[in-house]
């Protein structure tokens, strides 16, 4: 999960990373209180989860509580980069920025590793420097072990050439972000710039910061989700503890592991192309165990998606064996409509594995007026394309 700035701000301020002073607000109006705690001045923000804010007319600087509310007039509504700005952060301004440097953390996949990037060349055209002259951006591997302790501090601080005078600041900068990037569980934590400001304090004026989902559990995460921009779909699986990821085709998928619905997606793209280029409408794996009331939950979500015009539900029995995933689809059927849901698209179903025979049996027997049985899963995956095609 990525953050927008005033989280990340939020989340360096509890870590100790020197921050300014800032709120978010979403209306014009509000930049006047917000402007006038500030002391009368302050620096208008876009909070949009995209990079390049500054030089799309998103930060603007306010000399007055009168011209923080017309800054945060234009910028309301602005589109950064397709991202529409429903935030701003009223922020101190700083004093007099006199350097812009750049720090980060992040994990580093590939070396298996945390890498620290910094440079003493920060700001606004940081990947023109990185792209043009990379010797300017020092790259420091971190012992996950280890972490960043002073000493390791001082070495970042020296392979990025900071200056003797900010070199302590620095070191106190980097000390407390790493605390924060480790603390948080994040993949990423950055800061450009890092200002350093006339009175000759370095302070974090942007920063960046994205979560590891895998940890959510570990944390107190609930307040940092942005609301207004989660799918409803995805909401209401999340909600039912599903596995389930929105995309924008036609054909509904549900699958048992999450290596046979990737596959699933692939063959049902392929077969799509026969069939006026249909695609998968979405993800879902209802995982190895799945009861009759998961396939339901299931079934719920990608019938309540109205892109979706055919669903293959594509099953391989295992733990969990054929004669009950299939007793499980006729069960949730009968659920859903007793609901009174609106079960109106075809279902094509695959079985195979564990019990193939008897559940497809139970499926035959079962004559939903919904239903095929299709027994191989490019077969499958061809009906239900040609399914979602004639339905589109
Ligand atoms: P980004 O373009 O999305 O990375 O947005 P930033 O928050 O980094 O802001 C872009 C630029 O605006 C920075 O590089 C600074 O030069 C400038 N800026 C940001 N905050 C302030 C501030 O408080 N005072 C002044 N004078 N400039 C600021
Ligand atoms: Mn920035």
């Amino acid at each position: 999960m990525d953050l927008f700035e005033y989280q990340a701000r939020d989340l360096f301020a509890k870590h100790d990373v020197p921050v300014l002073a800032g709120e978010v607000i979403d209306t014009p109006e509000a930049a006047r209180a917000a402007t006038e705690r500030l002391g009368g001045k302050s620096v208008v923000k876009a909070q949009v989860k995209v990079g390049g804010r500054g030089k799309a007319g998103g930060v603007k600087l306010a000399a007055t509580a009168d011209e923080a509310v017309a800054r945060a007039t234009d910028i309301l509504g602005m589109d950064i980069k397709g991202h529409t700005v429903h935030k701003v952060m009223i922020a101190e301004t700083a004093p007099e920025i006199l350097e812009e440097y750049y720090v980060s953390f992040l994990l580093d996949r590939a070396n298996r590793t945390f890498l620290s990037i910094a440079s003493v060349e920060g700001g606004m055209e940081i990947e023109e420097v990185a792209a043009t002259r990379p010797e300017a951006v020092a790259k420091i591997a971190i012992d996950a072990i280890d972490g960043v302790d002073e000493a390791k501090a001082r070495e970042i601080v020296e392979a990025a050439k900071f200056p003797a005078e900010v070199a302590d600041k620095v070191v106190n900068v980097l000390i407390t972000l790493w605390d924060t990037f480790i603390k948080s569980d994040a993949l990423l934590v950055e800061v450009n710039p890092l200002a350093k400001v006339a009175s000759g304090d370095v302070i974090a004026l942007d920063g960046k910061v994205s979560l590891d989902d895998n940890a959510e559990f570990r944390h107190d995460w609930d307040e940092l989700h942005d609301k207004a921009a989660a799918n409803p779909l995805e909401a209401a699986a999340k909600e039912k503890n599903l596995n389930y990821v929105k995309l924008d085709g036609e054909v509904g998928i549900i699958g048992n592991g999450a290596g046979l619905v990737m596959s699933t997606l692939d063959v049902v793209a392929y077969a799509g192309e026969n069939h006026g280029n249909v695609k998968p409408a979405n993800f879902l794996d209802i995982g190895g165990g799945a009861s009759a009331q998961v396939m339901a939950n299931g079934l719920e979500i990608i019938l309540g998606d109205p892109d979706v015009k055919s669903v293959f539900v594509n099953v391989f029995g295992g733990i969990t064996a054929c004669d009950e995933v299939a007793n499980g689809i006729v069960q949730a059927l009968k659920l859903l409509e007793d609901r009174g849901e609106n079960v109106s698209k075809p279902l094509v179903v695959r079985l195979d594995g564990n019990n193939a025979e008897l559940g497809r049996q139970i499926l035959t027997d079962a004559n939903h007026p919904l239903v095929q049985r299709v027994d191989t899963m490019d077969g499958a995956a061809d009906k239900a394309a040609e399914l979602a095609h004639a339905a589109k």
